[in-house]
């Protein structure tokens, strides 16, 4: 059926692995969207050729210096947009762009005032910017449930919850199970993770995403980050909440129903699924994308996630299960320990170690408004550095 008025699209993240998915399912279904919004932190050079390719109205840029280089590029030509810089900025850019939709596709803590900005406005919102959901969980669902927001999961785990909650009332839901693939270093022991290298840990198995999540998912915090964004869109208990590893990720996720009974959502890793359910839904329409067929993939194998070797997924079920503010200073911890890490200043274990020293730490708890969530994620920030420093310095 076609769409007769195309939906206004914003893409916060337009220069990043699912940003470029989004244009991928936008381009094939170019009669359903108009993208009047794109918002990149770096790689400037991208984002004028996306500016130059859709005319947005508004643009958003991490910082002053990349607004400078897109104006520089974008000088003399016709139809240019209006260039704004930050997280301020982007909110900007969604007030001018006037978005019917949002796709949330900014990594880290530095996603959260545009997302939620974009959810107050009662606006569809695809949720790829997980951190979003486990810095201020609380305050994102509250706006949705008082701006009539629709917030639509784009990680394929929540996706695939998604799809499967339409086989059943979600009052008939008695657990989730999330599935992992394992990574890259799955199997391996403690030990053997000692030493592991950044070129080692970038190499995921199955999935092509962006840097920080691919750490994420070599040292199961992703999974972990996952838990606590499934207890918000879902509205399960911590320990309702179940991880499995299977390696293949043909089966996305899994849900269980009162009476036993397992509905699984499966298909090939490929994000641009996701992200066009999150565009179409309620609808689904035709995609260009790889079918699953299983005799094709042979066999599906599954198997406890090893905690000792992988402490960051316990870790994230001891802050959500803590509460308040403790997910943001754990998201926090998490997302500097990764750059340290990326940065070749800290080893693959010390992720873990830092992220659970930040968690040790006292701290207010006030998880009840933005400003005290900011507060938290900053504290985290600097007691990380600090510790960064210390590990750094032991090696
Ligand atoms: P990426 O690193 O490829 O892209 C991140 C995007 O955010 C880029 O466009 C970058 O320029 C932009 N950005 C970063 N900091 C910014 C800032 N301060 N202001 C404005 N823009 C900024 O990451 P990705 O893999 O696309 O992941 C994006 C989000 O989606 C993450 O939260 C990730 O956890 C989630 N996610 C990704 C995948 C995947 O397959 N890539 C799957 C599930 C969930
Ligand atoms: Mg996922």
């Amino acid at each position: 059926m076609a769409n007769p008025t195309p939906t206004r699209l914003a893409i916060l993240g337009s220069t990043g692995s699912i940003g470029a998915s989004t244009l991928d399912v936008v381009a094939h279904h170019s009669e359903r969207f108009e993208v009047s919004v794109l918002v990149g932190g770096r790689r400037m050079e991208r984002l004028a050729e996306q500016v130059r390719a859709l005319r947005p109205r508004a643009v958003a840029v991490a910082e002053e210096e990349g607004a400078r280089e897109l104006r520089e590029m974008l000088a003399g030509e016709r139809d240019t947009p209006r260039i704004f810089v930050g997280a301020e900025g982007a909110c900007e850019a969604l007030e001018v762009g006037e978005p019917d939709c949002v796709m949330a596709a900014i990594v880290g803590a530095a996603g959260l005032l545009p997302t939620l900005a974009a959810v107050e406005k009662g606006l569809r919102v695809g949720l790829a910017n997980k951190e979003a959901l486990v810095v201020a969980g609380e305050l994102m669902t509250d706006a949705a449930a008082k701006s009539g927001a629709t917030l639509l999961p784009v990680d394929s785990e929540h996706n695939a919850v998604h799809q499967c909650l339409r086989a059943a009332h979600e009052s008939e839901l008695a657990r989730i199970v999330l599935t992992a693939s394992g990574g890259p270093f799955r199997g391996r022991s403690r030990a053997e993770l000692e030493g592991v290298t950044r070129r080692e840990a970038l190499d995921h198995p199955t999935w092509d995403m962006g840097p920080k999540i691919t750490i994420d998912s070599a040292t199961l915090m992703n999974k972990g980050l996952e838990v606590i964004e499934a207890h918000w869109l879902f509205g399960l208990a911590p320990r309702e909440i179940d991880v499995v590893v299977h390696p293949q990720s043909i089966v996305h996720s899994m849900v269980e129903f009162l009476d036993g009974s397992v509905v699984a959502q499966l298909g090939h890793p490929d994000m641009r699924h996701t992200i066009q359910y999150a565009l179409t839904w309620p609808e689904r329409i035709e995609a260009p994308l790889r079918r699953l067929r299983l005799a094709e993939v042979g066999s599906l194998d599954f198997e406890e996630p090893d905690k000792e070797a992988f402490p960051c997924l316990e870790l994230a079920y001891l802050a959500l299960e803590a509460g308040g503010d403790a997910p943001a200073r754990l998201n926090a911890a998490n997302e500097v320990a990764v750059q340290a890490f990326l940065d070749g200043e800290i080893a693959f274990l010390d992720i873990a170690r830092l992220c659970e020293g930040v968690l040790s730490r006292e701290s207010t708890g006030d998880a009840s408004s933005l400003d005290a969530l900011l507060q938290a994620d900053a504290d985290a920030r600097r007691d990380a550095a600090a510790l960064a420093q210390d590990l750094a310095r032991a090696r």
